[in-house]
């Protein structure tokens, strides 16, 4: 068989937050399948990157009070690190905020262009008027036009399900400010997808498994619609040629970015980038994602790259989502477990051997059951596979000076074991990880059964039995050699240790071939079991990260009732209704650099625009303080201070030093409503 040539992805990780086990799937998937066809003998490149652009990173970072490209460096760094933890392979993890990405996407878009593929089309969109940004859609909430469900995303319900235009949202609010959203008019770009209808009716039956084509169908029957590839500044992206202020949308330059991962990578190591990705190239090109971004990856993208003259994939691999113990991940259950987390508690290949015992080629949802999870890597990787080594190593290292014998003592048990090496080969091409491990511990029931009845701590004490002890313990190694290489795709931290142990290079391809007369090291422990109370400590890190996250300042703990301040003095009605209490909003916030206490604060209430200072700077920073609402009270007398002039004062619970905490109000109050 020729060598084959093959370029492989996984789906960009966007660059807003951490990595958790959900992508985890993706990323041991797409690895596993790489490390498969390496140890075959093909030539495979590998590569990922960061997906920077969007509204979500751009809204993240200046709520960080950082530049887009210092969140995308410090989220990078991390991501980076999590794939290393969890023993992913990739030749190159780069960003698609990249020279190299920029370059393809504008020669892409201007190739679309001469073509005719793109026209421009003037839209009407919500926009935000305190924050002058046009608002996507995730970005708009409401209450749900249908059944009536508050606090509902601008494209669908998650009460009910109906889907809708943002401008179909009764009482909607951006979500960036708290402003009531206005429709503005824009000139957009657009892709002319429809073009590419009957193309791509054709093309995704011959790169999707058959139930996505299915999937597609109803897409195709409802016909396809041009495709909106145009942003308005501001935008973290890359600039649209010959159009100021206009951005590709993150959509557009985030495939590109599996391309420009791949031209870094070849510039450094010299690799012809174009054979890979001229028109007829008969390099194979794989990507690996998840099914919520199926649209983009069987229909936006084929289709920008047939309108562009480069090559198509040749498959795409798609997986469904994880859930843990049967549901959703869950913050407040601490199910929803960053990788990071599960990395300082756990080894990464109980989830890579996990998540490979249940994988196929179906993009069914995995369930990630936590008890399940302790007891079949227990079982398997620890009771099954290496305890076989461990069980006969002694024997041969003590007895026989660590030289295996020149025979097996069992040549059934030898055939099944090469008889199921093709069956595995074939499970593993067609990404079903499953059958490959099914296959693989069934031989290990059977290995474990040879030794068990062949007693060899029974064997050995008796030396006239020395042959038939080396026979059965050679065997077992030899047992143990196949599986630990079958596995080693799975489990490539265990596969390299165990070559040391048996001082051979384990081949893949001659797996099921029979190490004899041959030299082993003494056997060191190559697995830790895993304690429960492992799973259960990154558990209660993953509940502990929730409650960090909604209080980014430190927590002082409750005050005992005896130090309850006492009550104030009985008021009346009449003294209570003196006070013009107001909803404001925070729309800019500064140190006063002489002040020990004070933020400087200006306040929208709608009506008017007013300075205030505020003593909360020992809690509080300027930068997160933006766009909140908070209640003012509003017809307190102006004080004249040596900073300026305070026009008001913000509400605030608290005693005082840290123990200050402002108060909020549903953001869909209006500014400049009245607190009755
Ligand atoms: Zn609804």
């Amino acid at each position: 068989m020729s060598k084959r040539s093959m370029l492989v992805t996984s789906a960009l990780p966007y660059a807003n937050g951490p990595i958790h086990l959900g992508h985890m799937l993706e990323h041991i998937q797409s690895d596993i399948f790489v490390r498969f066809e390496r140890a075959i003998g093909n030539e495979v490149y590998y590569v990922c990157a960061d997906d920077c652009h969007g509204t979500p990173v751009m809204i993240k970072a200046q709520s960080q009070g950082k530049t887009p490209e210092q969140l995308i460096e410090e989220v990078g760094i991390s991501h980076r690190a999590d794939m290393q933890g969890f023993l992913i392979n990739y030749d190159n993890y780069y960003r698609t905020h990249s020279p190299e990405n920029q370059k393809f996407s504008q020669e892409i878009y201007l190739k679309l262009r001469e073509r005719g593929y793109i026209f421009t089309k003037t839209i009407s969109q919500l926009y935000d008027p305190v924050k002058n940004m046009f608002l996507p859609d995730r970005f708009v909430k409401g209450t749900c036009p249908r059944c009536g469900a508050k606090d509902q995303y601008g494209d669908n319900c998650e009460v009910c399900s109906a889907t809708y235009n943002p401008t179909d949202l009764k009482d909607a609010y951006s979500t960036v400010s708290g402003a009531k959203p206005v429709l503005k008019e824009s000139e957009h770009y657009f892709f002319d997808l429809p073009k590419f209808a009957d193309f791509l009716h054709g093309y995704v039956k011959t790169v999707l498994p058959p139930e996505m084509a299915n999937k597609l169908e109803e897409w195709f029957a409802q016909g396809l619609k041009p495709w909106d590839l145009s942003r308005d500044a501001p935008y973290f992206g890359f600039p649209i040629p010959d159009a100021p202020n206009k951005f590709f949308y993150v959509w557009l330059d985030a495939p590109i970015g599996y391309m420009a991962s791949f031209k870094n990578f070849c510039d450094k190591q010299g690799i012809d980038f174009d054979v890979f990705w001229k028109q007829d190239s008969d390099k194979e090109l794989y990507h690996f994602i998840g099914k919520d971004i199926l649209y983009f990856h069987s229909l936006f993208w084929p289709a920008t790259l047939k309108g562009s003259d480069h090559r198509l994939p040749s498959k795409i691999f798609v997986h469904g989502y994880v859930t843990v113990n049967g549901a959703k991940m869950s913050k407040s259950k601490g199910t929803f477990i960053k990788a990071a987390t599960y990395l300082k508690h756990l080894q990464p290949e109980c989830l890579r051997y996990y998540f490979a015992s249940k994988l196929t080629a179906q993009a069914v949802d995995l369930d990630l059951s936590l008890d399940d999870f302790v007891a079949k890597v227990n079982s398997d990787i620890v009771g099954k596979v290496v305890n076989l080594a461990s069980r006969s190593a002694g024997f041969i290292v003590k007895r026989f000076d660590g030289m295996l014998g020149s025979t097996i003592c069992d040549e059934d048990l030898a055939c099944k074991f090469t008889e199921a090496a093709p069956l595995i080969t074939a499970a593993y091409e067609e990404r079903n990880y499953a059958e490959a491990v099914r296959l693989t511990m069934t031989l290990a029931d059977e290995a474990n059964r040879f030794v068990d009845s062949h007693a060899p701590w029974v064997l050995a004490k008796d030396e006239a039995n020395n042959d038939l002890l080396q026979a059965v313990c050679t065997q077992a190694i030899n047992c143990f050699k196949a599986l630990i290489t079958f596995l080693s795709p799975i489990l490539p931290q265990v596969y390299a240790a165990s070559q040391e142990f048996l001082n051979d290079k384990l081949d893949f391809n001659s797996a099921a071939q029979a190490l004899l007369n041959h030299q082993i090291n003494k056997f060191k422990p190559l697995f830790a079991r895993i304690d429960p109370k492992d799973v259960a400590a990154m558990v209660e890190e993953s509940k502990q990260d929730l409650k960090e996250a909604q209080s980014a300042k430190p927590q002082k703990e409750a005050t005992p009732s005896s130090e309850y301040v006492p009550l104030a003095p009985e008021i009346t009605i009449d003294d209570f209704i003196k006070l013009d209490l107001r909803v404001a909003q925070i729309i800019a916030a500064e140190q006063v650099p002489e002040a020990r206490k004070l933020l400087r604060l200006q306040l929208d209430l709608g009506f008017e625009q007013r300075q205030v200072f505020a003593g909360i700077k020992s809690v509080y920073k300027p930068e997160e303080l933006i766009g909140r609402k908070v209640i003012v009270a509003a017809n307190l007398k102006p004080r004249q201070m040596k900073f300026g002039l305070s026009q008001g004062m913000v509400l605030a619970a608290g005693e005082g030093g840290q123990d200050i905490f402002l108060l909020s109000v549903d953001n869909k109050a209006p500014l400049g409503s009245k607190v009755h």
